[in-house]
């Protein structure tokens, strides 16, 4: 994908999230988003690693795969509990929509 296409991806799930009809955000508030998300996971890993729970999987409580905590050093969940959340976090999102619809 090009760097545009991406962007327009991203926006795309961005607008939806913020349920906003119309226009995309711009790139700014685009990236503000980004960064708060990451930022509210890095505090979170954060007050784990305080806890001594660095590495340990907040909901089946296994060590997080090496390979993830370096690709993504804030991660709080390894990769199936993390997709099972995310899986989740979708279909609550898919429900709110079509309330709304
Ligand atoms: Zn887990």
């Amino acid at each position: 994908m090009k760097r545009q296409e991406v962007l327009n991806v991203l926006k795309r799930q961005l607008r939806d999230k913020l349920n906003v009809a119309g226009d995309y955000p711009a790139e700014d508030e685009l990236l503000d988003y980004v960064l708060a998300d990451r930022w509210a996971s890095v505090k979170e890993a954060l007050l784990r690693a305080e806890e001594g729970l660095y590495g340990i999987c907040a909901d089946c409580g296994k060590n997080i795969a090496l390979r993830r905590l370096k690709a993504r050093p804030e991660a709080i969940r390894c990769m199936q509990c993390q997709s099972s959340k995310d899986q989740q976090r979708a279909k609550h999102e898919m429900r709110i929509r079509l309330a709304y619809a």
